[in-house]
């Protein structure tokens, strides 16, 4: 018979690969962009009519095209780390452990990069030049019973676009149009400031801070996907299109692609409540993700 606890030892060399991932997945999410993000600006740049929009879509393509030749960062805001963590079925792991491994990684990247650190305390606005403090990096931890392995998306969030972050908590009698016009509210509000063309995340449902999470989860699914509700993919192709409408255009400078896609997620919420949340990703889309499993073998991908 095994001693309690025994089985569910994971060994130290996991929360080495973690370690080491942590920091990848940091810096590599900032040098090379996901295949969807890079095809959705190039259909666009073919699709503007616009001249200046057209120019703006090229130098975008262009920074990618010099981050991918010299290994260098597309922009310089090296964001606020976040990590969207799925544990799969069957995989023992001490999460307290895997936090402190992936924190590290992130830490010790920023300082052998080197990277700018982002991160400032909020009241005295001290940076320990370490990409982390209080609460960051910042994690979000799932289960799944879908997959054996352990799914570790990092997102590092620029300040740009993390700026234009919307929260309403409408009435149920607001009803689809009134999320209809909030969303449209927030976009021509922020204009050029999310560094657009943008992935805009939608929340709806749920309570404020559920809300406004499934808002940025929304931001990380791949350009050109639909939510697997029928309803909730109508509503993010209606969305799309008149975001499109308002004008905006690539960097706020007029155009017909102020967004490459709006993605909207879903909660079910209480009767008397309507919540909905925008939260917006500027053009480079950044996300990196690790399948890892429990004996430290692991893949990279998007
Ligand atoms: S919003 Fe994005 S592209 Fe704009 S400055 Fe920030 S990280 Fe860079």
């Amino acid at each position: 018979m095994l001693m309690a606890g025994a089985e569910r030892a994971a060994p130290d060399a996991l929360y080495a690969v973690l370690e080491q991932l942590g920091g990848e997945l940091y810096i590599d999410s900032q040098k090379d962009i996901p295949p969807d993000v890079r095809a959705a600006l190039r259909a666009a740049a073919e699709r503007e009519t616009t001249p200046v929009a057209r120019r703006v879509l090229a130098t975008t393509l262009k920074a990618i095209e010099v981050a991918d030749d010299h290994r260098m960062l597309v922009c310089q805001d090296t964001g606020i780390p976040i990590f969207w963590i799925t544990i799969g079925r069957g995989v023992t792991i001490d999460g307290a452990r895997m936090q402190e491994a992936l924190r590290r990684g992130v830490e010790r990247a920023t300082a052998t990069h080197p990277l700018r650190s982002s991160i400032v305390s909020p009241l005295t606005r001290r940076n320990n030049q370490t990409s982390s403090g209080v609460g960051i990096p910042i994690f979000h931890i799932e289960f799944s019973s879908d997959i054996d392995y352990l799914d570790i998306l990092m997102m590092p969030k620029g300040s740009g676009s993390e700026s234009m972050s919307f929260l309403k908590m409408l009435l149920p009698a607001d009803g689809v149009a009134g999320i209809k016009k909030f969303v449209l509210d927030c976009v021509v509000d922020a204009a050029g400031r999310p560094c657009p063309p943008t992935i805009i995340g939608v929340g709806i449902g749920g309570s404020s801070d559920v809300c406004m999470t499934l808002a940025k989860k929304a931001t990380l699914r791949p350009v050109g996907s639909h939510n697997a509700d029928a309803e909730v993919a109508a509503l993010e192709t209606a969305l799309l299109t008149a975001v499109n409408g308002t004008g905006i255009g690539p960097m706020g400078l007029g155009g017909e692609t102020t967004a490459l896609a709006v993605h909207v997620e879903q909660a079910w919420t209480h009767i008397t409540l309507n919540p909905v949340a925008v939260n917006m990703q500027c053009w480079r889309g950044e996300r990196r993700r690790a399948s890892v499993y429990p004996d430290g073998r692991y893949t990279i991908g998007y």
